[in-house]
């Protein structure tokens, strides 16, 4: 099967597994994942597994970046903030749904090579950097949507105040593979409302930024 019958097939399978979002769906339709794993994970890539992306990070399932993407109901007008690039398969996707996407990462060597993918894909609104996500990206802020594809304990306070007031973030929450949940926070005059979305699992978020 070619790469592009094996993309709409997994588009069909998101389709029947609940993502109703044509937007996220055809998005996933146009992102070729496998120009986001290593040489000797591109006949898996989709598969709706995680991969290994290399300094034990992984690219998310592509079930859980579409579940992911649909939650933030992005709109085409909006800035958004990313928190872990990662490969930048999860940014390829946002920025075919948003004006303008900001993406953050610890890892120097996966930035570089998620800005290259971005590069030869066309994708020219993003905008990505090293650094410590867990700070935001306060020059940037205010944002009308985060998504932060790494764990951490808690809602980040930081994040939080840099999510404009109607704005949304998504975010898996709460340490072990097993207690992680999937919570959507909304934005309001006064605070916040959050929502949990079912069962979560992500590698941690972690503090600082690594070597090159
Ligand atoms: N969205 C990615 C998957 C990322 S895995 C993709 O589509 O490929 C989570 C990523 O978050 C990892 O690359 C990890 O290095 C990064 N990360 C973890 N803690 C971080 C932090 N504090 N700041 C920025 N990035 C972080």
């Amino acid at each position: 099967m070619s790469p592009e019958a094996r993309r709409i097939r997994l588009v069909l399978e998101l389709r029947s597994a609940g993502i109703t979002d044509t937007r996220v769906l055809s998005a996933m339709e146009r992102v070729r994942r496998e120009l986001f794993v290593p040489e000797t994970f591109r006949d898996r890539a989709s598969e709706d597994v995680a991969l290994p992306i290399g300094r034990q990070q992984t690219v998310s399932q592509p079930s859980v970046v579409a579940r992911m993407s649909q939650a933030l109901e992005v709109g085409d007008r909006d800035k958004v903030l990313e928190i872990g690039t990662g490969s930048g398969y999860q940014s390829a996707v946002l920025c075919h749904l948003c004006r303008r996407l900001y993406t953050v990462e610890r890892h120097p060597v996966l930035l570089r090579e998620a800005e290259a993918r971005l590069a030869k894909l066309g994708l020219t609104n993003v905008t990505a950097r090293v650094g410590d996500g867990t700070a935001g990206w306060p020059e940037q802020a205010p944002f009308d949507r985060v998504m932060v594809t790494a764990a951490g304990e808690d809602i980040l306070e930081a994040l939080l105040a840099q999510v404009a007031v109607g704005g949304i973030m998504v975010a898996p929450v709460g340490i072990g593979e097993r207690d992680q949940r999937l919570v959507r926070v909304r934005r309001t005059e006064d605070g916040a409302d959050t929502e949990d979305l079912g069962a979560a699992r992500f590698v941690p978020l972690v503090a600082g930024v690594e070597p090159e």
